[in-house]
């Protein structure tokens, strides 16, 4: 039995089930966000829920990565038809179906005492709450639910006649106002806001957060009365006077309703001292080790505490060392550059993302996202350079020609790419087919100053061995030179340059993993970045004039020597990812971990984690 209860009256739309019911009669099943959708493919407030978990997850991550913001509850069904076996959602289909029709009765307007039954009736037809055993708590809510609709019935002279949304709004605010606390079982501790506290008489009783900032509370007068009107009639919390006079009230009050008070107040909040309320200072001063408790655990930083060493506290804690998780050494392992790029970035990160699939979901994006915007740029890249092959062919192209051929490979890749997403938002297709004719056309102008080249491998997969990884690498663009050495690209439109190949945790690992695993001389690796307003290529060359901009310092070392050492590098990552180092050390937390979805997994805020590295023994 749980020894305290938390008895804070909370409004019914506070309540899971109360807000599920809210946000399914907000639906349109014509046209709602994913993130709607996903709700209601989550929500264990509907039939089916347990049996069909893992094909209503597997549904929501599919509509997130279709990218598109808005869908159907047709689109929904669609896909859930092609989910076979264990996968399979006949239940939410049938759902579905029946919500889609039911809704459509929905359309005409009434008089709320004429919405409550049939509102009622809406949700108990979609199969809300579901089909599990309610526990005490849904069920009393849901008795105070009857309540409110009840009183939705009696506002037929206030509304007069009402539209769907009208009936739910009148209801939400109904719901909103209703103060609901569930009777729980007796608990001997009860915890209660100042307010809840009236009319009790308690055996002992505990004040606590009484500082001379809280207690009396600043005044708050309410915004949209004046001021002046709120001191005249005394308003709650309209002035300092009558702040001062309610807390008084409230203290004696409190410290006369039970036999034993304690009170208490916190010595600081974030950086600023309190001091105790001047309304209880003359109480006598008292200590922790007086009133019995014993002393805080000293703060550091260890999350739980088992018994000393030799201690025959049955309640010892074993200390797991989790830096990392089983070896792999047996098992053939495969991945992308993604790999090491991970292991780079952190340890953990990899670990989790690749061996134990924790992955975010998708939050999909009005309009293009930057994958989609990267994806567009390759294809039609690779699509151009397949026509023009080499730097003499594009240098024999008009301009006109060349904005021809560009704009040519544009339109068909954004409705390949795009997809659905075109017929619903034309406009969209047509900035980005404009903005992507822009680019690549200016682009060429900068391809038209390097040296000679012929186009001999672009975004060609090939498997390669790294670290004791097999590696599927898809490098963007190969080169070959007159003299036969290879110049490696990788088109960015973000910022890059040599720097995130350098160190033992490269950012961008992909060129290295190419250019250590070619059997070509290499006479280049760029990063040729097309970014508006800031084309060019960045990178290491043999010798100046490979690609314009592209310098070539005097102390360079030649460039097969930095390639034998990003070799080194790799073999370390790909050898700490198959021993199944997870450590929680990201290279740069500010950066690293900035974008990161997992920190509630690798609990990096908590500060119990050393992120140092600690000694490894690689025997
Ligand atoms: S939040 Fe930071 S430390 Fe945690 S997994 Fe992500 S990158 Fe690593």
């Amino acid at each position: 039995m749980r020894c305290f209860n938390i008895f804070l009256g909370r409004t019914l739309d506070e309540y899971p089930v109360i807000q599920t019911a809210f946000l399914f009669l907000g639906i349109d099943p014509e046209h709602l966000t994913v993130e709607h959708a996903g709700r209601v493919l989550r929500s264990p407030f509907l039939p089916g829920t347990e049996e069909e978990m893992t094909g209503r997850a597997l549904l929501d991550a599919e509509l997130r990565a279709g990218g598109a913001p808005y869908v159907s509850f047709s689109d929904v069904i669609g896909l859930a038809r092609k989910q076979k076996g264990t996968r399979g959602c006949p239940k939410l289909v049938t759902l579905l179906e029946t919500w889609s029709e039911t809704y459509r009765t929905l359309q005409t307007s009434r008089l709320p005492s004429d919405w409550a039954p049939v509102l009622s009736a809406f949700l108990r037809d979609i199969g809300w709450p579901g089909d599990r055993t309610l526990d005490s708590i849904e069920y009393q809510t849901l008795e105070t639910w009857g309540k409110s609709l009840t009183d939705l019935a009696n506002l037929d002279d206030v509304f007069g006649r009402v539209p769907l949304h009208g009936a739910v709004d009148a209801l939400r605010n109904l719901a909103s106002v209703r103060q609901f606390q569930p009777e729980s079982a007796p608990a001997p501790v009860q915890i209660l806001g100042v307010l809840e506290s009236y009319g009790f008489r308690f055996d002992r009783l505990w004040l606590m957060g009484l500082h001379d900032g809280a207690w009396p509370a600043d005044p708050a007068p309410d915004p949209f009365i004046p001021v002046r009107l709120q001191r005249r009639y005394g308003l709650p919390r309209s002035s300092p006077n009558r702040e001062l006079e309610s807390t008084r009230m409230h203290t004696d009050r409190l410290l006369s309703s039970a036999p034993s008070v304690v009170v208490s107040y916190p010595e600081r909040e974030e950086d600023a001292d309190l001091d105790v309320s001047p309304l209880v200072r003359m109480l006598p001063e008292t200590s922790a080790a007086d009133l019995g408790i014993p002393p805080p655990p000293p703060d550091d930083g260890e999350v739980f505490r088992g018994g000393e060493e030799g201690s025959t506290d049955a309640s010892a804690l074993e200390v797991l060392d989790d830096h990392f998780g089983p070896a792999c050494d047996d098992v053939a392992l495969r991945g992308g550059t993604f790999l090491f790029k991970l292991q780079a970035a952190c340890p953990f990160k990899a670990f989790a993302e690749l061996r134990l699939g924790a992955r975010a979901l998708e939050e999909p994006e009005p309009g293009l996202n930057a994958l989609d915007r990267g994806r567009l740029l390759h294809r039609v890249l690779e699509r151009v350079w397949g026509r023009l092959k080499s730097h003499g062919h594009l240098l024999a192209m008009t301009q006109e020609g060349l904005a021809d051929l560009v704009r040519g490979h544009v339109e068909p890749e954004v409705r390949r790419i795009l997809g659905g997403r075109l017929a619903r938002s034309p406009r969209l297709a047509e900035i980005e087919q404009a903005r992507l004719v822009r680019i690549i056309g200016e682009w060429m102008g900068v391809e038209r100053q390097r040296k000679p080249f012929t186009v001999v491998d672009q975004e060609e997969i090939r498997t390669v061995e790294v670290g004791g990884i097999e590696v599927k690498i898809r490098v963007d663009r190969v080169d070959r030179l007159e003299n036969g050495k290879l110049v490696i690209l990788d088109y960015k439109s973000g910022d890059c340059g040599p720097a995130d190949w350098e160190g033992a945790r490269p950012d961008e690992p992909q060129l290295p993993i190419y250019a250590v695993t070619t059997e070509t001389e290499v006479a280049a690796v760029l990063f040729a970045r097309l970014r508006t307003g800031g084309l060019a290529f960045r990178g290491l060359a043999e010798s100046p004039g490979i690609a314009p901009g592209v310098r070539v310092p005097e102390r360079q070392p030649p460039i097969a020597r930095t390639i034998s050492g990003w070799r080194a590098v790799l073999d370390e990552l790909g050898r700490d990812f198959r021993e199944g180092r997870a450590h929680v050390d990201p290279k740069d937390p500010a950066k690293t971990c900035r974008y990161c979805t997992l920190p509630s997994l690798c609990r990096i805020s908590q500060g119990a984690v050393v992120l140092e590295e600690p000694e490894v023994d690689r025997g």
